[in-house]
């Protein structure tokens, strides 16, 4: 039977969400106390992935998961996403390094089983063809994964969500609700919480207990004056993370970072971001970048659920919380927000 449901966060999760709802036949309002899309899912890599570097932390079903929704999106929406070579460069093919990539990109490639985007690659340079990097990386290995451009597919997701007569309440806070379906004064059958990091601050001001803790780790992009036609991905300074420089509407995309803060509120760069990233850059190129060459940068608090590893290693899976006639959604990715949605149709 139809419901009447009330979503609480207008991000890619509560878009989505509602979207899937209201095919099954639901009423669907959604109130969004900014702008559709404003917050954290306008501050991603872009990309539409399982995930290859969570496989260093044994995540292989998180990963495979992304994967087959990674291949959602490219399916359904291929005007606005498209698949991405992205290579790792190395200074030598005797490495461990390079064993572990090789490894994990295999694997990667099973999990996508019939779904994979196209073969990998073992490759050097020439020593005489040109490079923009330094000239010990002449060794590669390269894979594919999806990218998209998310303001042109926010904006089909919305024009959707209108068609479908989705209420998009924006612009409008939700200061109270309960578990029996109340939202601001007004009476829904279910209400989804779909506030990405802000679902526990929510919960416990409306006196519900949040059965996950959230770990608020900020991610900072930098955009870089520079050209670029397929995707890099290559070891931080610190070692212990990849950094992405990705093609970006005729520029290079460069990120991310992770910087614990106090509070999703706070999502603005840090000069630590910005020289971290650089100079991870530079380890690599050959005409080093400058602060000069950063058109534009931007940051985003991911919905991380707290766990016992460090958060370097936490996952990006999503768990729902059930309070009768309140779901809160915890984690997820953008690219996985099909399975969220789809898990909330079957519990609804
Ligand atoms: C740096 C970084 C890089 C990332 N890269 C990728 C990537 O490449 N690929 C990928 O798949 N994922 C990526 N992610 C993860 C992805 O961004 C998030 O998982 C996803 O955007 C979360 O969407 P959401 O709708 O849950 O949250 P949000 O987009 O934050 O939406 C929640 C919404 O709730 C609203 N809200 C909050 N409080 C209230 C209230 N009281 N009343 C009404 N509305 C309220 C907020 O305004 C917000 O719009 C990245 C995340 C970060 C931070």
């Amino acid at each position: 039977m139809p419901k009447k449901i009330g979503i609480i966060g207008g991000g890619i999760t509560g878009l989505i969400v509602g979207i899937f709802l209201a095919k099954e036949g639901h009423k669907v309002s959604i109130y969004e106390k900014n702008s559709l899309l404003s917050q954290t899912s306008s501050k991603t890599t872009k990309l539409l992935h399982g995930g290859l570097r969570y496989l260093e932390n044994f995540h292989f079903n998180e990963v495979k998961n992304g994967l087959n929704d990674r291949s959602w999106w490219l399916e359904n929406f291929p005007k606005h996403t498209t698949k991405l070579k992205i290579s790792i460069p190395f200074k030598s093919f005797l490495s461990f390094a390079l064993f572990k990539s090789f490894v994990g990109i295999k694997l990667y490639g099973i999990l996508a089983g019939s779904k994979n985007l196209g073969s990998d690659n073992f490759y050097t340079l020439p020593k005489d063809e040109e490079s923009s990097l330094k000239n010990e990386y002449k060794t590669f290995l390269s894979f594919f994964d999806g990218t998209m451009d998310d303001v042109s597919l926010g904006n089909e997701l919305i024009q959707s969500a209108k068609d479908l007569k989705i209420d998009l309440l924006e612009n409008t806070e939700v200061t109270n609700f309960d578990r029996h379906g109340m939202i601001n004064g007004w009476k829904f059958d279910k209400i989804i919480l779909a506030v990405g990091p802000w679902s526990k601050i929510l919960l416990e001001q409306n006196n519900i207990e949040s059965e996950r803790d959230i770990d608020f780790i900020k991610g900072s992009h930098l955009i870089v004056d520079r050209q670029t036609d397929s995707g890099l991905m290559f070891s931080s300074i610190c070692k212990s993370r990849y950094i992405f420089a990705l093609p970006y509407m005729g520029r290079t995309l460069l990120g991310t970072t992770e910087e614990k803060v106090k509070h999703p509120d706070l999502a603005e760069i840090s000069k630590n971001e910005i020289n971290y990233l650089i100079d991870s850059y530079n380890q690599i190129l050959k005409k080093p970048i400058m602060i000069s060459d950063i058109i534009g940068s931007y940051s985003g608090v991911r919905p991380l659920i707290k766990s016992n590893y460090n958060y370097h290693k936490s996952s990006r899976d999503f768990f729902i919380q059930k309070n009768k006639s309140l779901f809160t959604i915890f984690g997820g990715k953008w690219t996985t927000s099909p399975s969220i949605a789809r898990k909330i149709v079957t519990m609804i």
